[in-house]
């Protein structure tokens, strides 16, 4: 019976927990996590705060005791794994309620340890109301702060995912919010077209947008930023991003790669064979170069998770790659990209061309169609496509999943012609906008 520890109890923690169990009857598997809560959906935390969910006990998925009792895994919450002895195969875990340390052995060790808010350094951040959101805790206070103080303003730091999302649902709480951005766009995954749609968004729903700029001096509400400009807000989102949790790691000489995550094998397993590593602090390669990729999503910590329970209980099914898929809702539209951008494909030096494509989401004719922006990479000799990102009202997830399986399937734009996709006026057109952007490619 192999014993196997793992640090982390939410995505992919929770998750590779269970898929082994589900291949593995026998295994002995004990998860440690330092929060109070596993299991969880971090991603409809903005949701909840924003009062579209109403129920946060409907983002928890999972307790220690109906992990027990369902799958004979033992988790232990408020237990912080704090050091890895390779050589004697144990972690030493500190119980954050009593403060006793006890050590653990292992057979297999799996890290899905995620990773930690960055914060900036800024002068006279400690005088005002600040939250970051990354974890059921941050989620509630967040919310009792809006419930019991009633902010009519906020600023937030950082125009990503959670920024974006948290400014919808900020807005639709019916405050005032400003966002302030490092760079010269929001969403800097996207191409400069696909992400000028986003910012027009924001704008059109009273976002103030502050970009190339950022907080250099905090005094209580009031802000100073790098422009000049002054702000007032009664509370800072800062979502600059989250660095992965790499300190056990780095502390037991495994190798960080070049993005900062845990490198990684094909199948998930560090230099030391015995220690797997998952999810947002994991490094592993893009499935189109090849060079080292860290993508700290959802998909990627349940997809590794699954080949981890798979290669520990015998069968080795190597991981492919990551393509970064994602998408994002901002009031009425949805932003989505998949594969590489302009940017990755110029620093590359790739032989790319690149194709937009305007439509229709849907048959002009039927009430309720909108417009879709399509824009998609790919290679000039070979036709393969390469990168795709889609911003529009409706059907913006269909698109960039169909997308996203050519790339996988390795199709060509002038396959792009061919795909049989499903159509009735309410969801599509008889040549789909996907379909459209093959015949324009030709
Ligand atoms: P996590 O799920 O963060 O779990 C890591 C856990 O390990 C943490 O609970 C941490 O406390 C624990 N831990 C760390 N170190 C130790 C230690 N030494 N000992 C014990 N425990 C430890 N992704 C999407 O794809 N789509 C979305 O819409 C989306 N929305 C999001 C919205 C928000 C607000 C947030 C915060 C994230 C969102 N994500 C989304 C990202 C997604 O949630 C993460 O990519 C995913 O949770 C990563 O899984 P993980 O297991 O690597 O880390």
């Amino acid at each position: 019976m192999v014993k196997i520890v793992i640090v982390g109890a939410v995505a992919g923690g929770a998750t590779v927990a269970s898929q082994i169990r589900y291949y593995d009857k026998a295994a002995e598997i004990i998860v440690f996590e330092q929060d109070d809560m596993m299991s969880y959906s971090a991603c409809g935390m903005p949701y909840y705060i924003g009062g579209e969910i109403t129920d946060a006990d409907d983002l928890i998925a999972a307790t220690p005791e109906k992990f027990k009792k369902e799958k004979n895994i033992d988790v232990h919450l408020k237990h912080r794994v704090i050091s890895i002895n390779r050589d004697k195969k144990t972690v030493e875990v500190l119980n954050l309620e009593t403060q006793q340390s006890v050590e653990e052995s292992y057979e297999v060790l799996i890290l899905s340890p995620g990773g930690t808010p960055i914060i900036p350094k800024t002068p006279g951040l400690e005088s005002t109301k600040m939250f970051t959101l990354r974890n059921f805790s941050d989620m509630e206070k967040i919310h009792h702060y809006i419930n019991t103080e009633q902010p009519k303003s906020c600023v937030i730091v950082g125009a990503g995912f959670i920024g974006l999302e948290m400014a919808e649902n900020l807005v639709n709480l019916g405050m005032s919010v400003s966002i302030v951005e490092k760079s010269q766009q929001v969403m800097n995954i996207m191409d400069a077209d696909s992400s000028d749609l986003v910012e027009k968004e924001l704008l059109n729903h009273g976002v103030k947008l502050f970009k190339g700029n950022f907080i250099t001096k905090v005094d209580g509400a009031n802000l100073e930023l790098d422009l000049g400009e002054k702000l007032q807000a009664d509370f800072i989102l800062m979502s600059v991003g989250v660095s992965p949790s790499t300190e056990l790691a780095e502390n037991a000489q495994l190798t960080i790669g070049e993005t900062r995550g845990i490198v990684t094998n094909e199948y998930l397993q560090t230099n030391d064979a015995s220690i797997y590593a998952i999810g947002d602090a994991a490094e592993n390669i893009d499935f189109i170069t090849g060079d080292a990729k860290r993508v700290p999503l959802a998909w990627p910590a349940h997809r590794q998770a699954h080949i981890v329970a798979r290669h520990i209980t015998g069968d080795n099914i190597p991981f492919k790659g990551l393509l970064g898929t994602s998408i994002c809702k901002v009031f009425t539209q949805s932003v989505a990209s998949t594969g590489l951008n302009e940017k990755t494909l110029t620093d590359r030096k790739m032989n790319f061309e690149s194709l937009t494509q305007t439509s229709l989401s849907n048959a002009g004719y039927y009430p309720d169609h909108e417009k879709l922006f399509l824009k998609i990479h790919y290679d000039s000799q070979t036709r393969k496509v390469l990168g795709a990102q889609v911003v529009g009202g409706k059907g913006v997830d269909k698109r960039i999943d169909v997308l996203s399986t050519a790339i996988y399937a390795g199709l060509t734009m002038d396959d792009l012609q061919a795909l049989e996709l499903a159509y009735a006026p309410p969801y599509s057109s008889p040549k789909d906008p996907v379909n459209m952007a093959g015949y324009k490619a030709k």
